[in-house]
């Protein structure tokens, strides 16, 4: 179970800030080449696998500037740290074995501080408790 904070909290302890601004290139090295085509225009599945509902650079790229802009912080057990947000809408398919597992509604943006390997995944937003693991304040989308 991992640690998520609310956007004013996660502002408070340093880990969003300006200072880790989103690259203008989401695909401009072999890294994050790989995992936009990994999460939107697969050619081979992993066990666990999340996809883009609507495959393409310019949605991909709205999700990553709105995650950015709006998302909660989430710690998880390995001490990574990404920002979830919650889209109001059908932001992909996770896939287990390559058959759909579930419907997704978040995306989670991992890497972000890191220009080199920012990239951005569906995920559920069930995931994320209502509270804020640090004030106890509602996380609100
Ligand atoms: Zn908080």
């Amino acid at each position: 179970m991992g640690m998520y904070y609310c956007r004013k909290c996660a502002v408070e302890i340093g880990e969003i800030s300006d200072e880790f601004p989103i690259p203008d290139n989401l695909i401009g090295t072999e890294y994050k080449l790989e995992k936009f085509v990994k999460h939107n225009f697969p050619t081979e599945f992993e066990e666990i696998h999340s996809i883009f509902k609507e495959p393409n650079l310019r949605k991909y790229s709205q999700y990553i500037v709105n995650t950015s802009a709006s998302g909660c912080l989430e710690i998880d057990d390995h001490g990574r740290k990404n920002l979830i947000f919650v889209a109001g809408e059908t932001t992909g398919y996770t896939l287990v074995n390559g058959e759909i597992f579930r419907p997704d509604d978040a995306v989670r943006l991992v890497f972000y501080k890191d220009t080199n390997k920012i990239h951005a995944f569906p995920t559920s937003g069930s995931v994320i408790p209502k509270l804020c693991s640090r004030c106890g304040c509602p996380i609100v989308f």
